[in-house]
């Protein structure tokens, strides 16, 4: 059979139902559900545009729901908002944001009105407060029940200062991210209506209709599978296309299963495409108007792309969407639903690695979706250590280089005291540096010595079965630790609490080696509060080398291992001090080693070799 767009999408939403419908990672869970459909009309001259918005909000949960808000993200891009204030008072701000919201002129801002709103035919009333749009329901929606709200809104396109905006510093000119009323997502922690200040991202799960009308000349690319590619050409179509109407083309978009949609718009995007083998199709879009070496850099990507998208179905689990769009943005470099945006200047190295990490958030943050503002080391943490796994496998490089950065950064931010702990809300910690480390690097290193803690192997499969049972949904730490026990049949409680929820820290000492009758007596000691299982190397003078196992004794087991060890007696954690012995003298042992790999973040590492 001949797979034509159309039937891909309905088999999609044929899959999608039934996988609505049956899969539940555990018992009790649920999930709210929408249904946009939305027609935007793009004024170019002004930048702002019209849109209508019907949403059809099913209420999976066990409550009535009697009020609703609606994310106006574009309101932060206003002098006196939350952002602007957060910027101006931060001790080390952003230097993309500074002053730059305080100095936008009426023109330049960005804004989200709404105009009216209904529930099933009935007016609401609502308040716009900052980024939030606050909705008292006229008819409380029951366990089960279901409401259609429809909106009208017009909004202004910001100067880009962040993520989304028009007109960025590579001339881009619109990205389109946190461009709608988007509705907050409720689940079981309640409402998360949190203000824009600093990070987006925790959406609800449904399907996404957009038609999108602007001047004929600007190619999309975006979130969702055109459906009317006749109509429109610009490298959808090898048809020649005349305006619809007074000089402008309507662009319709269907997204499946998506709990975002974004856009970029520009006059000069070249649109290649390519096909990933037994996956999706790959499109990028980046301006003709660069240098001939910057657009060398784009050709050269596509094949690397291709890699990328391989490497991580194979190691995470298959894309599950047709297609995947890699869009120049103009600034960083952002996930979204089946796309990025990214900055297409710099180096090709850079452009690699932005494209690295942004695919692999498809899969953490986008399919598993973790809510990024109380679980962002599960978003970014995750995504930068297959990120830079996927780099290393693709380039050959040794990966231990980019995991040691992780580490140093970490131990050196733990031993600064100012850490802050992982359950810190992404926008209200002191130093924005410490949201860097506590979300990316501690979120790297939760993965990278979860392998140590239950071996390599159980944690390939952990990543698998978390995909498996968590994508379309929104897990959250306790997901990932109980898949991970129930795949190693290890207890991990420990490991979760005192790594995210606290600024414990782990530092194991080698405190003495003594003889007595040709046996050497080694004590270890446990100087940090964190806990963990030890690998110990011993090497001998005869250049043989010995591998010890001490397991943690509330972990109930130990790690598999392919390498010859000696497994040791456990240490349970409330003992200090733990001693083992060698049936040989001391002048037989040269070096004495804890954690010859360097996977546990010990902050001291100087006392772990003898
Ligand atoms: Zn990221």
């Amino acid at each position: 059979m001949k797979y034509t767009k159309s039937n891909i999408i309905n088999f999609f939403i044929v899959l999608f139902v039934v996988t609505k419908i049956s899969a539940q990672p555990h018992p009790g869970y649920w999930q709210q559900h929408v249904d946009y459909t939305m027609k935007i009309d793009v004024d170019i001259e002004s930048y702002q545009y019209q849109g209508v918005q019907k949403l059809v909000y099913t209420n999976n949960s066990p409550d009535v729901i009697s009020r609703v808000f609606y994310h106006l993200y574009f309101n932060a891009f206003q002098p006196g908002s939350e952002m602007d204030a957060r910027s101006l008072g931060s001790p080390d701000p952003d230097s993309r944001i500074g002053k730059k919201i305080s100095n936008l002129k009426p023109d330049e801002i960005g804004y989200i009105k709404v105009l009216s709103l209904k529930q099933n035919s009935i007016d609401l009333s609502y308040e716009t407060v900052g980024t939030v749009l606050e909705v008292e329901l006229a008819n409380p929606i029951q366990p089960g029940g279901q409401a259609t709200f429809d909106m009208v809104f017009n909004a202004q396109v910001p100067i880009q200062i962040r993520r989304s905006g028009r007109n960025n510093s590579e001339g881009v000119a619109l990205s389109m991210s946190q461009w709608y009323p988007k509705l907050a997502e409720y689940d079981f922690e309640g409402w998360h209506a949190d203000p824009y200040i600093e990070r987006e991202f925790h959406g609800v799960w449904g399907d996404f209709d957009v038609k999108i009308t602007i001047d004929e000349d600007y190619t999309i690319g975006g979130t969702g599978y055109l459906q009317n590619p006749d109509d429109i050409g610009h490298g959808y179509s090898t048809k020649n296309i005349k305006s619809q109407k007074e000089g402008k083309l309507t662009w319709h978009f269907v997204a499946p299963n998506v709990h975002d949609f974004t856009w970029a718009a520009d006059l000069e995007y070249i649109h290649d495409i390519t096909q990933v083998p037994n996956g999706p199709t790959l499109h990028f879009f980046y301006k003709s108007t660069m240098p001939k070496g910057k657009l060398e850099n784009w050709k050269n990507l596509q094949p690397k792309a291709i890699e990328l998208m391989q490497f991580f179905s194979d190691n995470i689990g298959k894309y599950p969407y047709d297609q995947y769009s890699i869009i120049q943005g103009g600034d960083g470099g952002m996930e979204y639903g089946m796309c990025t945006l990214i900055v297409g200047e710099g180096t090709f190295d850079g452009l690699f690695g932005v494209t690295a990490h942004e695919m692999a958030h498809s899969w953490f943050q986008f399919l598993l979706a973790t809510n990024e503002l109380k679980y962002y080391w599960m978003d970014e943490g995750f995504t930068e250590y297959f990120g830079e796994l996927a780099e290393s496998t693709i380039f050959n490089t040794d990966f231990s280089i980019p995991t040691r950065k992780m580490y140093n950064s970490y131990i050196f931010y733990a031993r600064s005291g100012v850490e802050q702990p992982q359950t810190t809300h992404a926008d209200r910690f002191f130093f924005r540096n410490s949201y860097k480390i506590s979300s990316y690097y501690k979120g790297y290193i939760f993965l990278s010595q979860l392998g140590y803690i239950i071996g390599q192997e159980n944690f390939n499969k952990t990543i698998k079965k978390y995909y498996k049972d968590f994508k379309f949904k929104h897990p959250v730490p306790n997901d990932i630790l109980r898949t991970a026990e129930k795949v190693s049949g290890l207890d991990l409680e420990w490991y979760l609490t005192d790594w995210t929820q606290t600024t414990n820290t782990i530092d194991y000492a080698i405190k003495s080696v003594e003889e007595k009758d040709n046996v050497t007596t080694i004590d270890l000691e446990r100087i940090g509060l964190m806990p963990m299982p030890l690998d110990i190397q011993v090497e001998y003078t005869d250049g043989s080398k010995q591998m010890f196992y001490i397991p943690l004794q509330m972990m109930r087991g130990e790690k598999p291992s392919d390498e010859p060890r000696t497994v040791l007696k456990d240490w349970a954690w409330a003992y200090p001090v733990y001693s083992f012995e060698i049936n040989k003298p001391q002048k037989e042992i040269k070096v004495i080693t804890i954690d010859p790999k360097g996977l546990m973040a010990d902050i001291n590492r100087i006392n772990n070799r003898w």
